[in-house]
């Protein structure tokens, strides 16, 4: 609904008189409004660093020219502008490919172990530079294999444990845990009662459920407040003064792992405690029982 007041004049007894308005917004126009304000969103996202840009190329061209210290530091901060541009257009995409096909079931199964390790080592370089490092608890390969699609279940564990090491502190610990047979929940061993809890999606798959095997990142990181859970999976949503190092993020990653998990029909959980550090949780189907051999080449491999 939207609401609209018309001012129709005074009473006889002076008292202001108002027309309110109410107008059912039909589904078209609610999917067009989301996507005018995504547009404006993602064109602002992209004008910042362009802008920044734009700016810098003036300075050097100007009196930066002769000053070397001064033009390596500009080409240095112009460098980390063009790879956020190049960061938020990669991003954009995936978001619009995922978009596409979210009504289409996913086919393939991927084994989250094997998944989890690829992913380990791609982002190990990240998390060298941070002297970040990883703890995980993988089951034996066949053992987590679920139905889906493995470049996307791919992105969504390369997001959550790339938000992890960019917001754990410097030497910090980041854990990678996959269960086979049960979702993950976001119970971890040592339960803080006073951690904030919520489900990002429905239905909400926090209890024990053989048909789901579950993938848990935790990080020691600033945690997250209560009241910025609900927002994490919007578009462009980013808790403010948040240190996230050099690599500034785009928002949009938390949105992708949303949409991935939604059109494999899987859960998200997220579990956060200020000053202690953040999980989250993801579930998938398990992949129907196959015989052993098929399991053996279930990653695609
Ligand atoms: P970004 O690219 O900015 O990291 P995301 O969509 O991945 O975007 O995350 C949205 C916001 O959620 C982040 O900007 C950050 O404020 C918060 N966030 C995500 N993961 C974590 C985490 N592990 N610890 C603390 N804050 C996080």
């Amino acid at each position: 609904w939207t609401a609209h007041s018309r001012p129709l004049g005074r009473d006889d007894r002076g008292s202001q008189l108002a027309l309110l308005v109410l107008r059912d917004e039909t589904d078209v126009r609610r999917t067009e409004r989301t996507r005018a304000d995504f547009l404006a969103n993602a064109s602002h996202e992209l004008r910042t660093p362009l802008a920044s840009l734009s700016g810098f190329i003036e300075t050097l061209r100007g009196h930066a020219k002769e000053d070397p210290g001064a033009r390596d530091k500009f080409l240095g901060i112009m460098q980390a502008q063009a790879e956020r541009m190049s960061r938020l257009i990669d991003d954009l995409m995936s978001l619009s490919r995922i978009e596409l096909n979210e009504h289409i079931a996913p086919a393939g199964r991927v084994d989250l172990a094997m998944a989890a390790e690829d992913v380990i080592d791609a982002l190990a370089p990240q998390a060298r530079d941070k002297a970040v490092t990883f703890d995980s608890i993988l089951p034996p390969r066949g053992a987590a294999v679920v139905e889906g699609d493995r470049d996307q279940i791919v992105q969504v564990i390369q997001n959550l444990v790339d938000n992890a090491i960019k917001y754990t502190p410097k030497e910090g610990v980041v854990r990678v845990e996959i269960f086979p047979g049960l979702t993950a929940g976001t119970a971890s061993a040592a339960r803080d009662p006073a951690a904030a809890r919520l489900s990002l999606l429905t239905p909400d798959l926090s209890d024990r459920d053989e048909r789901y095997a579950g993938l848990r990142v935790s990080d020691k990181g600033p945690g997250i407040a209560r009241e910025h859970l609900p927002r994490l999976t919007e578009r462009f949503y980013r808790v403010e003064g948040q240190k996230s190092g050099e690599r500034q993020g785009t928002g949009l990653g938390l949105a992708i792992v949303k949409h991935i998990i939604n059109r494999h029909h899987g859960g998200l959980h997220v579990e956060s405690l200020q000053g202690e550090g953040t999980t989250f949780g993801v579930y998938l189907p398990m992949a129907k029982s196959l015989p052993q051999k098929d399991l053996a080449t279930a990653d695609g491999a």
